[in-house]
């Protein structure tokens, strides 16, 4: 197995994939000033499992389009929205969220939980307007320095993960420059990355090492993954996913 391979084992069967929650998810929906009765054209981008796929289907009518690079997420998600009932509304399309094909301003909302960051924060939302309706919403969740100042631990580990982790006032900015207008922003609370995401990852590591007989990848894979549980339990009041709501201008 390849190290892509074991990580999306790890992942498979889980509620979610990243910090997040079902509250969070409709908080940020609240935010969008649209009648949500109306048949609209929705994207969910790196979808994953589709944890907030579903909570969009049951709080919005119109048509979901739920994006991921991995087939083995998608499958889990058409096996839920089929379980609810959804499977005429959400439909899975495997594709990389740099290479989608949707047309200029078809689309009246995109959404996107942790996933942005696959391809870059300002790389996403300028690709991605293309496909928005002007006046329509992005809302997208992304990695956040909550104070301006930081321990330097902290500071080179999310560097080097990923250098576009930034105040959440540089992101606004991002966003203005742009064409967007925002109309939203909220931090996650520390239960949507601890016991919805990180609690539920630590219950499966055995059972992960198991099945890959102890292999040095699998190892490494957990150790990655405590390492950085371990941060976030020591420097959670530094960092954590801002939800941006945004509207095309
Ligand atoms: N939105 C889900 C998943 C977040 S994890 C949740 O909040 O639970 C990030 C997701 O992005 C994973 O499902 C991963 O498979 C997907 N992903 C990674 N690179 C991608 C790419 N280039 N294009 C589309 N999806 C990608």
């Amino acid at each position: 197995m390849t190290e892509i391979e074991l990580l999306v084992d790890f992942y498979k069967n889980t509620e979610r994939q990243g910090p997040g929650s079902t509250s969070d998810t409709l908080k940020a929906l609240d935010f969008i000033d649209l009648n949500k009765d109306q048949k609209l054209k929705i994207a969910d981008i790196g979808c994953g499992s589709g944890g907030q796929t579903i909570t969009l289907a049951q709080n919005l009518a119109g048509q979901i389009t739920a994006v991921d690079l991995f087939p083995e997420f998608l499958e889990e998600l058409n096996v839920r929205s089929a379980d609810l009932g959804f499977q005429k509304r959400i439909k899975t399309l495997e594709k990389s969220m740099e290479d989608l094909q949707f047309d200029n301003e078809e689309l009246d909302i995109i959404w996107s939980e942790g996933a942005i960051y696959n391809m870059g924060f300002e790389a996403g939302i300028k690709k991605w307007r293309d496909y928005l309706k002007i006046g329509g919403y992005l809302a997208v969740s992304e990695i956040t320095w909550t104070t301006d100042s930081r321990p330097g631990e902290i500071e080179e580990f999310w560097n080097s993960e990923y250098p576009e982790i930034d105040t959440a006032s540089n992101k606004i900015k991002i966003l203005k420059e742009n064409g967007y207008s925002l109309v939203g922003y909220f931090v996650l609370s520390q239960n949507s990355w601890i016991d919805n995401y990180y609690k539920p990852l630590e219950k499966r590591f055995s059972a992960f090492l198991e099945r890959h007989n102890n292999s040095e990848m699998a190892k490494n894979i957990v150790e990655e993954q405590k390492e950085e549980i371990r941060k976030y339990h020591k420097y959670k009041d530094y960092y954590s996913y801002g939800f941006y709501i945004a509207k095309k201008i």
